[in-house]
């Protein structure tokens, strides 16, 4: 590993206080038209595009995700109206052949002579929310507020994609800088821990030796700009479950039928019910549930959305297992039938210590203030922790940077806006702390 010169640090701070405006302006662009996870057509359509014109070989379509691995996918109707969508607000309709059928990310290549391979991991969807929109709120006072009904960019993944092509742009532009290979991955669907295990899959971590990725964190610059590695996140498990049982009238022959609904209610209160583990947090939710049809038919059919968490992987593994069990005993004993279907999955992560102070060391010579300590924790899960875990299990090195950005409301909230000098400071760490891993040319 070279440490950063002064010369190429100075060069890194030029090159990306001079992509400011356009960093804003991508910003913007992304925040105003936000699109759910597998649907991320016109941003992956725009990443690609960009991607390609800085000189970078681009995976897409079927080469991005592993077609079956990927989880939680939209109905085929909603996406349909997603790519007509897209198509009329100027997705690139050659590129939409390709990615149509939640076949959006992308993975932009550039290799330049020996060295390490460094990946990088940013994200792209957004959430199922409608944006605040009363004056006072940053997006709205300067006229980028989402134009998608019920679809907000609210845990800022419009900065990650942004900050994600500002990396690219000044990375290529360096070229002679640095020798090594590069790998942005551009991930659909974190949201939901969808998406990073069919990446992961698909085999394009497997050869990085150094893996980064970032995301922004509500929290004041007052004594620093960012943290260099975080970890803590809670593995978890999302699932929805069907329970089907048997339709009959409610008073003429109720022994006639099997309860769905009962079924599910005793699922949800027992799920509620499960011991708490000397090991570690662990939490479960159910946030959605419906069931039956009308209230003389003795319920068919019931479904609900739930999930679980661990501290750890093997504390997941305890609250997946126990789950599992309860809602077997529920169906049975009203004699339902049910599916339990994985809609999304994320491990926990931990960012390597050497390499959080080899983030730091680097992202002060671009003027980036790291945090101390070094390690902050999240609550949240993040399925990045996937491909961190692959990089580690063969000898590389992993860590997620956390952006901090003053923000009125938290993540996924409607309210939720970063302040925008995070993207250029995003950018310096992440470029500062990639070309300190690498030889010089
Ligand atoms: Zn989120
Ligand atoms: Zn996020």
């Amino acid at each position: 590993m070279s440490a950063l010169s002064a010369d190429t640090a100075q060069l890194i701070t030029e090159k990306t206080d001079g992509l400011a405006d356009r960093l804003i302006e991508w910003r913007r662009d992304f925040h105003a038209y936000p699109e759910l996870g597998w649907m991320e057509y016109r941003t992956t359509s725009i990443i690609i595009n960009e991607l390609k014109k800085m000189g970078y070989d681009v995976l897409y379509g079927k080469d991005a995700c592993k077609e079956d691995e990927r989880m939680g996918l939209p109905c085929a109707q909603e996406d349909e109206e997603a790519v007509a969508r897209a198509l009329k607000e100027g997705a690139d309709p050659e590129l939409l052949k390709e990615i149509k059928g939640g076949h959006t990310g992308a993975v932009a290549i550039l290799k330049n002579g020996d060295g390490p391979v460094i990946g990088m991991r940013f994200d792209i969807d957004a959430l199922p929310l409608q944006e605040f929109s009363d004056s006072g709120y940053f997006p709205a006072d300067k006229g980028f507020n989402s134009k998608h009904p019920s679809t907000m960019h609210a845990c800022g993944h419009d900065s990650h994609i942004t900050m994600g092509l500002g990396v690219a742009r000044v990375m290529a532009e360096l070229k002679d800088r640095w020798s090594g290979t590069l790998k942005i991955l551009f991930q659909p669907a974190e949201e939901g821990v969808r998406g990073a295990k069919s990446m992961v899959k698909a085999g394009h971590v497997d050869d990085v030796d150094i893996m980064l990725a970032q995301h922004v964190w509500p929290h004041e610059f007052d004594t620093a700009d960012y943290a260099p590695g975080s970890g803590g996140a809670l593995a978890t498990t999302k699932y929805d479950v069907n329970m089907k049982g048997l339709a009959a009238h409610a008073s003429g022959a109720p022994q006639k039928g099997k309860n769905a609904l009962l079924a599910a209610c005793t699922a949800v209160l027992n799920l509620y019910a499960i011991s708490r583990h000397s090991g570690g947090s662990t939490r479960v939710s159910v946030g959605k549930i419906e069931a039956g049809d009308t209230r003389n038919i003795v319920a068919e059919h019931a479904h609900f959305e739930m999930e679980v968490r661990g501290l750890t992987t093997e504390l997941n593994e305890y609250m997946e297992r126990r789950a599992k069990t309860i809602i077997d005993a529920a169906a049975k004993m009203y004699e339902c039938d049910y599916e339990i279907i994985r809609m999304g999955e994320a491990i926990s992560l931990d960012s390597d210590p050497d390499l959080m102070q080899q983030i730091a060391d680097a992202a002060d010579t671009v003027g980036v203030r790291a945090n101390d300590p070094h390690w902050v924790e999240m609550t949240a899960s993040e399925d990045y922790a996937f491909m961190m875990k692959r990089v580690q299990d063969n000898g590389g090195k992993a860590s997620l940077l956390l952006i901090f950005t003053p923000s009125k409301g938290g993540l996924h909230s409607v309210e939720f806006s970063v302040d925008e000098s995070v993207l250029t400071k995003g950018v310096k760490a992440i470029v500062a702390s990639a070309v300190a891993q690498m030889p010089a040319r």
